[in-house]
């Protein structure tokens, strides 16, 4: 099963990726992982990549492409994958399905863990984090014994600039708009399921398992 796994920030992702792969036997492939990847291995595609981030400039299309190639073409990717982070846009989309292709395959499905952004507001806003000692919490999911004070060692939490409300609307925003077109691209080609993200991690999973059972 050659599976894309999309979410916003917040919508467990992460998560249900580790779930994923645990159950199925399929490699986690993600972006970051892969780019480190080449430039540890020091593939041609690797080096060129390396020469972009080491200016601070993105890496174009074609050599991020190209690693993505290199990695589906690996033999541990042969009986299936789940692909994080990648694509981004619908001419890497496109160019993903030109793999697919080449390697004689396809996309089977495309899982969208759907989530409101209310909900995801209320997740990514409520980290709290200990002044004295680092020691997070989190308002909704593990609040501190006593509100503002930490449980260990009665220091002061704080929340980071990362979490604050105007932040967090700001990347939800740039999220949605970047994976607005990815998933009506993927709704054309009819392999996108959306599962409903606000229900607990477990539930959230057996949906996601009855979908890829059906494949
Ligand atoms: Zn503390």
């Amino acid at each position: 099963m050659n599976i894309i796994i999309m979410g916003l920030p917040g919508a467990g992702k992460g998560t249900q990726a580790a779930k994923i792969i645990k159950k199925h036997s399929i490699p986690h492939i993600s972006t970051g992982d892969m780019f480190r990847l080449a430039i540890k291995n020091e593939t041609d595609l690797g080096k060129q990549a390396k020469a972009f981030m080491d200016q601070g400039e993105l890496v174009p299309d074609e050599v991020t492409v190209g690693i993505v190639k290199e990695r589906l073409s690996q033999s541990d990717a042969k009986g299936g994958f789940l692909l994080d982070g990648f694509p981004r846009t619908i001419e890497q989309a496109e160019a993903l399905n030109k793999i697919m292709e080449d390697l004689g395959s396809q996309i089977d499905q495309t899982i969208n863990i759907d989530v409101p952004e209310e909900e995801l507001m209320n997740r990514l806003t409520g980290r709290r984090i200990c002044e004295t000692c680092g020691a997070t919490y989190h308002l909704v999911f593990n609040p501190p014994k006593e509100e503002g004070i930490c449980n260990l060692d009665g220091g002061k939490l704080y929340q980071r600039e990362d979490d604050n409300p105007d932040t967090v609307a700001n990347r939800l925003e740039v999220n949605i708009k970047q994976t607005t077109p990815l998933l009506n691209f993927y709704k054309e080609l009819g392999v996108l399921s959306t599962v409903d993200g606000s229900k607990d991690i477990d539930e959230v999973f057996e949906e996601i398992d009855e979908i890829l059972n059906d494949l």
